[in-house]
């Protein structure tokens, strides 16, 4: 089987070692082999992000705006082909692949424009006769380390920023997941980016995420990805010479208040897709989900038997809603919080148990708990899985402090036909992103993504605020 290789200084450059991509949805489907990078491959590709530097970094918006603009039109002319083979590698099903590679287009079509209305400000000075000016440039060469779950669309809100504010970038993708990165690059390479502007280095984490670690050569790094990870990342990128910039988006604990006004359909909607769908796989996940006592019981009642209702299947079988968990490992973790829910003595509703397809898949039925207590590592720890718990609380007071009693802060859910705490709701919750009647998890590309305490660090990505991370300020002085 060839090698899908790896992309450095404008070329396709195949690696010493090679590893198979493996389709969560039947293991005897394999995507190909793909690329595993050595730190010597790094080197390659951050020496030619450097070489490319001192010219991208002084093109023309016009130039930036065309590359991304192109970049983006063939996404979306190539969306269906494209998200199936993100569900194909990745386990989401057809449609949320096909959507997702479509939210990649118009981040980079958002990008594009973006490159056009790059502004600074001019001052008076306090000084007489000076004139002083703030300006934004390139931060140099940014190293990004992406996840598995959202394979092209992480990929798209970090390349594009970098690229139209000047930067030249080094990314890997997650192991399990380089197809889409590749599919990705290679259509940016042929919108006309220039050599060396854009490499990609796939492999591990231990040896290419490291090795981009520890190069000079890079000024700044974006992840995402765990918390163990996102932190070594950090103090990686503080030890090393120079310091690196450095943003993480990592974990979420994301809670789901329901209140006894709130419109039963809508919460149970917002809940079973915010839980379940994606295979639960999302960071912004609703997977403590927190309901005041009066309506408790026929919330539940109503979760259980939509959850009857949701088909696990091949992912890119028509009518599955749920596709399998990326990988043995992760259904093993899954599986694993359900042993740990019981021996905590919260009740498994349903679900929980691992499924036989027609193909060899990691295929889980989505798990619902209740009677859990905030305690529980149920509620404390990121399943990343069909995994949710419900947390009964008295009142509102009760479940806004449910709410923010975690590590986390990424994105934090109520449904309510209150304006009283829907307003008290969205000023209070210790998160970065809130939603009212709305899922936790789904967000617009046009708007900053990120979160709080434990869940991020740096500046926000996504948006005019991804600016902040992706270029650094200069403020001049003048004496004309
Ligand atoms: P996940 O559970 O989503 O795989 P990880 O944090 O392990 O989360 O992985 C996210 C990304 O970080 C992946 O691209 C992975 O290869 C990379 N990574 C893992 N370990 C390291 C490391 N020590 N240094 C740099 N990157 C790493």
């Amino acid at each position: 089987m060839s090698q899908e290789t790896n992309f450095i200084a404008g070329e396709w450059v195949v690696a010493s070692k090679a590893t198979a991509n493996i389709n969560p949805s039947d293991t005897n489907d394999v995507l190909g082999e793909f690329a595993q990078g050595s730190s010597a491959d790094v080197g390659e590709a951050v020496a030619a992000a450097r070489a490319a530097f001192p010219r991208w970094s002084r093109s023309t918006p016009q130039e930036r705006h065309d590359v991304l603009k192109r970049t983006g039109d063939e996404i979306l002319a190539r969306k269906d082909e494209l998200g199936r083979l993100l569900s194909r590698e990745e386990g989401k099903t057809l449609p949320e692949g096909v959507g997702e590679v479509t939210r990649a287009a118009q981040i980079f079509h958002f990008f594009a424009g973006e490159c056009l209305r790059q502004a600074g400000d001019k001052l008076a000075s306090v000084r007489p006769g000076v004139e002083v000016e703030v300006t934004r440039e390139p931060i140099g060469v940014v190293g990004l380390i992406t996840p598995w779950n959202f394979p092209i669309a992480i990929p798209a809100w970090k390349i594009a920023p970098a690229l139209a504010y000047g930067n030249c970038v080094v990314i890997k993708p997650a192991e399990l997941v380089p197809g889409s990165a590749r599919a990705l690059v290679d259509i940016i390479a042929r919108a006309g980016v220039p050599a060396g502007v854009l490499n990609l280095v796939m492999g591990k984490g231990s040896v290419v995420g490291q090795a981009m670690l520890e190069h000079p050569g890079i000024d700044a790094i974006s992840f995402t990805g765990s918390v163990p990870t996102g932190r070594a990342i950090a103090a990686a990128c503080v030890a090393a010479q120079p310091m690196k910039k450095v943003q993480l988006e990592m974990g979420g604990k994301n809670p789901l208040v329901v209140l006894d006004d709130a419109d039963l359909t809508v919460a149970v909607d917002c809940a079973v897709n915010g839980a379940f769908f994606s295979t639960g796989q999302r960071c912004t996940a609703s997977s403590r989900i927190i309901v005041t006592e009066g309506i408790h019981n026929r919330f539940v009642d109503a979760v259980a038997e939509r959850m009857k209702a949701l088909v696990v299947d091949d992912a890119l079988k028509a009518g599955t809603h749920i596709g399998p968990v990326v990988d043995a490992k992760q259904l093993e973790q899954d599986l694993s919080y359900i042993d740990i829910g019981k021996a905590e003595g919260a009740r498994l509703v349903l679900g929980g148990e691992r499924l036989n397809r027609a193909t060899p898949g990691f295929y889980m039925a989505p798990a619902l708990f209740t009677e859990t207590t905030a305690d529980m590592r149920l509620n404390r720890e990121e399943i990343f899985g069909p995994v949710a718990s419900v947390l009964r609380v008295k009142d509102y007071d009760a479940a806004l402090a449910a709410a923010n009693d975690t590590a986390f802060g990424l994105s934090a859910g109520i449904c309510t036909t209150s304006l009283k705490y829907s307003s008290h709701f969205k000023r209070n919750a210790e998160a970065g992103m809130v939603m009212v009647n709305l899922p936790t998890a789904g967000v617009d590309y046009h708007v900053p993504f990120g979160g709080r305490k434990g869940s991020s660090y740096g500046s926000r990505e996504q948006g005019r605020y991804a600016v902040e991370f992706y270029t650094t300020v200069k403020t001049s002085y003048t004496l004309p």
